[in-house]
């Protein structure tokens, strides 16, 4: 292939359109079911769906709900957690895990992250946890598709005295250290079908998992505006439901996911090997420590799993938002997440927080970016990736050298 056929390949961010192809017969029939019956909301599909997840999690219970914001906000609901409450959280990641808490009026306390992992730092969430006085909970993230450091999260929430809320919305199928799915191990873990998660339905939906028999039929309550039965109401819920539509379409997606999970691990491997090759190392931290200034995710080793629903890598600031732009124009979709940590966004001023409070989440923010991964990317797209990745780099740092 020459380099100017080479250059012409288009390499989105993402696309859904493969994934649909293969599945259009299935899912339309399915879909077309649902429209015979007009049975819309909850029922037996979501039922059967809730079921799925549960196996596929080994939850004992899995509530479906409206999005993964909402699967959020029900877990803090269902704590009943209340104005003036604290609840810890990492400030680099989607806005949707401090939201939650600030929309029940409660104070999120934002965290820094593991520069290595990007996930939140359980000895940050230790000191901060000393400064609160109304602490209620303990919200670490699952990011990027890989497990937080569960056990010391799980042995701090003991400590504390307070529940661990799982936001694995970007982690449905990711294993933690010891192997077990997450969102099974804390009191709550709250899932997202967003369509860019490797679980993504034709819409919003989320869904909740809990071993907890109370926090699940709660959970249930909550969504259906705290009513049961029906128009009798002991609490105020939201109306946070699964549409019968998205549950189907997800009931079927759910049983490629491990193999999508597999092909996404294949691509990352790639890339892996190509970034080291030209010099990138993995872990080591800062960039400024020297070499070729790239760093590629930690893989997981087992039997923990990541399931990279993005697969991010590490470049020095001044290069991060111009290679961006030289990766788009040789026609490849890249994305920053999250070029604002939480505890420096407008609407969180109030709280306090500024430029230096949390080094590792704002030096994350500004040297990351996301690479194309989803997992019917080509051989050829992943090299066209990877080879103009190197090659900026390579030039740049040369320059600066
Ligand atoms: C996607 C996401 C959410 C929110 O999920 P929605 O379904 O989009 O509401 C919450 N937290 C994290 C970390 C996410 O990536």
């Amino acid at each position: 292939m020459t380099t100017s056929q080479t250059t012409a390949i288009n390499v989105p961010l993402l696309d859904l359109k493969p994934q649909y192809d293969r599945l259009r017969d299935e899912i339309t029939a399915a879909v077309h079911e649902v429209m015979e019956s007009q049975y819309f909301i909850l029922g037996p599909k979501v039922a059967e769906f809730e079921k799925a997840v549960a196996a596929y999690t080994g939850a004992k219970h899995a509530i479906g709900c409206a999005s993964g914001s909402d699967a959020l906000l029900l877990a803090l609901m269902a704590l009943d957690i209340e104005p003036g409450d604290e609840v810890i959280c990492p400030a680099y990641t989607f806005f949707a895990t401090g939201g939650s808490i600030a929309r029940l009026g409660a104070k999120p306390v934002y965290a820094d992250i593991d520069p290595v992992t990007y996930n939140l730092d359980p000895n940050h969430v230790r000191e901060l946890a000393k400064t609160c006085k109304r602490l209620k909970a303990i919200m670490p993230v699952h990011l990027y598709g890989q497990a937080c450091d569960m056990d010391a999260f799980l042995a701090l929430g003991k400590e504390l005295n307070v529940p661990i809320i799982e936001d694995a919305a970007q982690a449905i199928g990711t294993l933690d250290d010891t192997g077990a799915q997450v969102g099974t191990r804390g009191l709550i873990g709250c899932f997202s079908f967003f369509p860019s998660k490797n679980l993504g339905g034709f819409g919003d939906g989320g869904i909740m998992t809990t071993n907890d028999d109370a926090i699940a039929e709660k959970l249930a309550i909550l969504r259906v505006h705290g009513g049961k039965p029906k128009y009798y109401h002991k609490v105020i819920g939201i109306n946070s439901r699964l549409d019968a539509l998205q549950a189907v379409v997800l009931d079927i997606k759910l049983r490629h996911l491990d193999q999508w999970h597999a092909g996404r691990k294949e691509n990352a491997a790639f890339y892996d090997k190509a970034f080291a090759k030209a010099g990138a190392k993995t872990s080591e931290y800062p960039l400024s420590a020297g070499g070729f200034p790239l760093r590629t995710p930690t893989p997981a080793k087992a039997p923990a799993r990541h399931i990279y629903n993005q697969y991010c890598i590490r470049v020095p600031a001044e290069m991060r938002d111009d290679l961006r732009q030289h990766m788009a124009d040789h026609k490849i979709g890249t994305e920053i997440y999250y070029p604002v940590p939480l505890h420096i966004q407008e609407c969180f001023a109030y709280l306090g927080g500024k430029e230096g409070d949390l080094p590792e989440s704002e030096a994350a923010a500004k040297e990351t970016i996301a690479l194309p991964i989803y997992p019917e990317l080509s051989t050829e797209q992943l090299a066209h990736v990877a080879n103009t990745v190197i090659s900026y780099i390579t030039e740049h740092a040369a320059v600066k050298s």
